[in-house]
């Protein structure tokens, strides 16, 4: 019962109301009982010095005065009651409107851009179970911290996109300057590294815009029974000759009999290529990259073994991070922005499917693997 009394606000009230009936009755019993004998008394004795008059008018004198008498009990009794239920009111007011202005005031001020915005939580620190308002200030408080998050992100993605642009741009702007004093050759390797910083700006706007897509959820996937062989065969052949170029072997190792996964074609051979092509950015020439293929449980693992850079450990929890480049000139040199892992691991949640990153350290090579359901 007083667990039920202390969790809903509606029963607050309702006990309040009753200790303020409560309270009335008391006060018109005792007032009957001590206050009228007293009030009749008096009038009679008033009475009773004019004797002279009738019955009739005797009888009608002492209905008037009981009525007086009576009349002035229960006006006393009133104004304690109204006393009474105005404390009580004000009480109540206090812990329920209080709170709710409080909080009225705080959500005009995030709406103001100030997400640092909180309000206490009432009974928040006597450790006692929380009513509706101490739960209401609770979800207040942590919609105002999701909003901050969000914030805080939106300023570290504008802060790191203007970032990515920036190196680009000042390459661009320092040949051209090159060219227009003359400290440069008006010739076709110097418009061609141009032309590389500019094609570095179009892939990074790429992604961004990818990026913004898959994380917003903006893409629909057409998820269909999908051969394994089929996935891996499309990304050996777009690869193919990069590794040929680069002097890296590329093999592939795939269980037999493996059962269809629930795949969107694309959208897993987007992420396929980006671990094939990473692996090949990050194994010098004379070293090999695998793709493999396994059954595991309900899923198909798939995996990017190589024999490159590797990664330290230190590193690793964080290669899905927008933006995040073990080493920034060795990346950006290969024309990475350090969003293609993180657009992979949206996908690839987007399919049930849960992507690692692991590595013996550096100089030992990385595996990247992902898993898919089966059909
Ligand atoms: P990028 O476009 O820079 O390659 P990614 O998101 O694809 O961005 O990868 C993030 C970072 O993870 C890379 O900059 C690189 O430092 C590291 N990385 C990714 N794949 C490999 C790999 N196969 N071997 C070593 N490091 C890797």
């Amino acid at each position: 019962m007083l667990r039920l009394i202390r969790r809903h606000l509606r029963w607050k009230l309702f006990l309040s109301y009753m200790v303020v009936i409560l309270i009335g009755t008391v006060v018109v019993a005792s007032a009957a009982e001590f206050a009228v004998p007293a009030a009749f008394e008096r009038h009679m004795a008033a009475m009773a010095s004019s004797m002279s008059a009738d019955s009739e008018q005797l009888e009608l004198d002492l209905y008037a005065n009981f009525h007086q008498a009576t009349t002035e009990a229960l006006g006393l009794a009133m104004l304690v009651a109204f006393v009474a239920a105005l404390v009580l009111s004000l009480f109540i007011s206090r812990r329920v409107v209080l709170p709710v202005q409080e909080m009225m005031a705080a959500s005009q001020r995030i709406a103001d851009g100030h997400y640092d915005e909180r309000v206490g939580v009432p009974g928040g620190t006597s450790g006692e179970e929380l009513d509706e308002l101490g739960r209401l200030a609770q979800c207040f408080n942590q919609m105002a911290a999701s909003l901050q998050q969000t914030e805080t992100m939106r300023l570290e993605l504008i802060g790191n996109v203007a970032h990515e642009l920036r190196t680009p741009l000042s390459s661009i702007q320092g040949y051209m300057e090159g060219l227009i004093d003359g400290v440069l050759p008006a010739e076709a390797e110097t418009f061609q590294q141009v032309h590389r910083e500019a094609d570095r700006l179009q892939r990074l706007v790429h992604d961004l815009q990818e990026l913004s897509r898959v994380e917003a959820g903006a893409f629909e996937l057409k998820l269909r029974p999908t051969p394994v062989s089929r996935l891996v065969e499309t990304a050996t052949a777009r690869l193919g000759r990069q590794f040929e170029d680069k002097g890296v072997v590329l093999e592939t190792d795939i269980s037999p009999n493996l059962p269809p996964v629930q795949a969107d074609e694309g959208r897993i051979g987007q992420v396929l290529l980006n671990l094939v092509g990473n692996a090949l950015q990050y194994t010098p020439a004379g070293g090999r990259v695998c793709i493999r293929a396994r059954r595991q449980g309900r899923a198909v693992l798939l995996s990017v073994h190589d024999t490159g850079i590797g990664i330290a450990p230190e590193h690793l929890p964080h290669v899905f991070q927008r933006f995040y480049r073990v080493d920034k000139s060795r990346s950006r040199a290969g024309g990475g922005s350090g969003i293609g892992l993180t657009i992979a691991q949206h996908l690839v949640e987007a399919h049930d499917g849960e992507i690692q990153a692991a590595s013996a350290g550096p100089g030992r090579g990385s595996v990247f693997s992902f898993t898919l359901p089966v059909a």
